[in-house]
């Protein structure tokens, strides 16, 4: 498939060959990711700080064992932080409810004061975490259920209410505002996984249970939410606008700037502290991945959660088989998705899957997500002993559960083809 054809412009080491991959160069790096726009230089100081923290609380791991995170001061900071912030939406709530039916003012002035206060604490409010829509229920998925049920016991940890097939490249676990679990499995990724990469996936997200990730971010997350609507309502679009003609038009502009100035200054300060907590929680949800892996290897075993991490870096050969479908065939053929997935899978030359790899180490440092990068994650599991894994994948009926799973190709294969077009047209 490849031949030494040419030499890399940079350092004259042998490229490979390919007209359908993309052709790099492995000691140097050249032309490993061909279209790549700089990222705006505003935000870097925040990004250089979170790599900078995130790649200490990954040295410091590497030399001692892998715990639970423990409640830290900045945590605490930041659930501070957040309270205060819904205290504020509900002294807002109050305080209108107070001005509408007890306060001394004109009728008119209590309607609209009190009014624009529920208004704005209406729109401030934390949202209830739902159930998710496309959730499936124990008769619905029964084989995938006993997996993860199965899986869920030997770990010692309460298994889900709701498992959810999605169309991502990913696996996520949420919860809803009665404490109830749902479990999101992607079908592009879960279809190209062993049986223990499987088993390792499901460890991983049952692992975020053990910690109660979800529950302990949704009030932070909240809090965010309800600080970026604060920034909405309060910014000004112009701090000095003439609305219409004539010298009473040009005063009552003017006696808008300090108005609007304050505005500004008020929707800074919701922007900074939003930042902040954003910045708070960063280190937490780095550990939190951390332990998830943990209790991944501790299912399936060092390798298979090792070899689970690389495949999460190929999400782009599945958008690009769901573009070849499309293209090739009909307009919105109904199957067909896993077995171009799987093909381009096996496709895949060596050093293809070597640039999707790097690609993905460096595109995760550069935005500092609050996912650790993927190397990261690797390298701490090779530096603690290797776990053989608790659960015995070759005794699980995973067939069964694929199945179930694969059943769904149709509905999820026309969610992928809409989110491709939604994703490349904007429609
Ligand atoms: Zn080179
Ligand atoms: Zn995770």
């Amino acid at each position: 498939m490849s031949t030494d054809t040419a030499c890399c412009p940079q350092c004259a080491a042998p490229l490979f060959s390919s007209n359908q991959y993309v052709v790099w160069c492995m000691e140097c790096e050249w032309n490993i990711e061909p279209a790549t726009s700089s990222t705006p230089p505003r935000h870097s100081i925040y990004r250089n700080l979170r790599q900078r923290l995130s790649q200490r609380r990954f040295e410091r791991l590497l030399h001692q064992p892998i715990s639970k995170p423990r409640l830290r001061l900045t945590t605490l900071l930041a659930y501070a932080i957040a309270l205060g912030v819904h205290m504020l939406t509900l002294a807002l709530l109050a305080g209108s409810v107070y001005v509408l039916l007890f306060s001394e003012l004109h009728r008119i002035w209590r309607l609209i004061g009190g009014g624009a206060g529920l208004a704005a604490a209406w729109i401030l409010r934390p949202r209830l975490q739902r159930r998710p829509a496309a959730a499936q229920q124990r008769a619905a998925l029964p084989a995938t259920f006993a997996l993860v049920d199965h899986i869920a016991a030997q770990l010692g940890i309460a298994s889900v209410d709701g498992i959810v097939i999605g169309p991502e490249f990913a696996a996520s676990l949420s919860q809803d505002w009665r404490r109830r679990s749902y479990l999101t499995l992607g079908l592009p990724l879960w279809i190209i996984l062993t049986p223990a990469e499987k088993v390792a996936l499901i460890g991983h997200e049952l692992g975020h249970k053990i910690n109660n990730d979800p529950a302990r971010r949704f009030w932070v997350h909240a809090a965010i939410e309800s600080l970026v609507q604060w920034d909405q309502l309060l910014r000004p679009e112009q701090i000095f606008a003439v609305q219409g003609r004539g010298i009473m038009a040009l005063l009552l502009a003017l006696f808008y700037i300090p108005v609007n100035l304050g505005m500004l200054l008020l929707a800074q300060i919701a922007r900074f502290v939003a930042q902040r907590l954003v910045q708070l929680i960063y280190l937490e949800s780095q550990q939190a991945e951390y332990y998830a892996d943990h209790i991944a290897a501790q299912a399936a075993g060092t390798t298979a959660c090792q070899s689970l991490l690389r495949k999460t870096c190929c999400e782009s050969v599945v958008s690009l088989a769901t573009q070849q479908l499309i293209v090739a065939g009909k307009q919105r053929p109904s199957t067909g998705i896993i077995s171009a997935i799987r093909q381009s899978m096996a496709a895949m030359p060596a050093h293809e899957t070597e640039r999707l790899w790097r690609v993905n180490l460096r595109t995760l440092r550069r935005s500092a997500a609050t996912h650790p990068p993927t190397d990261y994650r690797i390298q701490l599991q090779q530096a603690h002993a290797a776990q053989a894994g608790c659960i015995d994948t070759p005794a699980l009926d995973i067939a069964a559960a694929d199945s179930e799973i694969e059943q769904l190709e149709p509905a999820i294969q026309h969610q992928m083809i809409d989110n491709l077009k939604h994703a490349l047209y904007g429609r």
